[in-house]
């Protein structure tokens, strides 16, 4: 079985299309959250997770989409973005999100969008946070996004070790429990503006990160048009 991961979409059509190009042939896409928010398609992306069956769960801005008072929590431009919107999704795409479950367990592993133990708003940016939540892992691996970085946070015999996940790199799972974040799909913040994405192999116990370039240019005027705000579309180009 091998599974495209995706997170942090955020209603970037185009990147999620060139994302699902780059990962060929797969048995299934995972999402982890944030479909929608600071982009300029959100019933696009919504539209093309659900033609693919794609299985997933709720993030932050998906949340806010819907109606939740998570907005309240948002910065000025993804407030302004949010209520954008909330004023472009069409009923059926707003009934979808609505249904992501908070978490899921998919082939063993738990998929979320912030961590385990705070499903939409942990960020994972530090030993003790990945700490904390590798203890309360039921299995041995995790799904995460919310940080927009790719990376995994490993048990190391009571320790914590950060492996990055740049390009090509590989890493293989054993009984070490492990906390794997595909990066962001849609608004990535490593200082790379490429789409970032996961390959999972289950089965041969095996994951491995990938980078794929998509016409930033496109979604930016895209993002103009619809008068969102120009710090959301020229940290695009900059990957931050
Ligand atoms: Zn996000």
């Amino acid at each position: 079985m091998r599974i495209a991961v995706v997170s942090d979409i955020h209603s970037n059509l185009v990147a999620l299309d060139a994302v699902l190009a780059a990962a060929g042939s797969v048995d299934g896409v995972w999402h982890l959250g944030d479909v929608v928010g600071y982009g300029p398609d959100p019933n696009g992306v919504v539209r093309r997770l659900r033609e693919i069956g794609a299985l997933g769960v709720r993030g932050n801005h998906d949340a806010a989409a819907v109606g939740g008072n998570e907005i309240d929590w948002f910065n000025p431009d993804a407030r302004r973005a949010m209520e954008w919107t909330r004023t472009a999704l069409e009923p059926d795409a707003l009934l979808w999100l609505s249904a992501l479950p908070e978490r899921r367990t998919e082939a063993g592993i738990e998929l979320v969008h912030g961590s385990p133990r705070q499903p939409i708003w942990e960020y994972v940016v530090s030993e003790a946070s990945a700490r904390a939540n590798l203890d309360r892992l039921a299995g041995t691996a995790a799904l995460h996004g919310h940080t927009h970085v790719p990376v995994a946070w490993r048990d190391a015999e009571g320790d914590v070790e950060l492996i990055l996940g740049r390009d090509g790199d590989r890493l293989d799972l054993d009984d070490r429990r492990v906390l794997l974040n595909p990066g962001s799909v849609g608004q990535p913040r490593d200082g790379l503006p490429t789409a970032s994405f996961l390959i999972l192999e289950p089965e041969a116990g095996r994951v491995s990160w990938h980078r794929t370039a998509y016409d930033i240019g496109t979604v930016q005027a895209a993002m103009r048009a619809v008068g969102l705000p120009g710090a959301l579309w020229r940290r695009l180009e900059i990957g931050a």
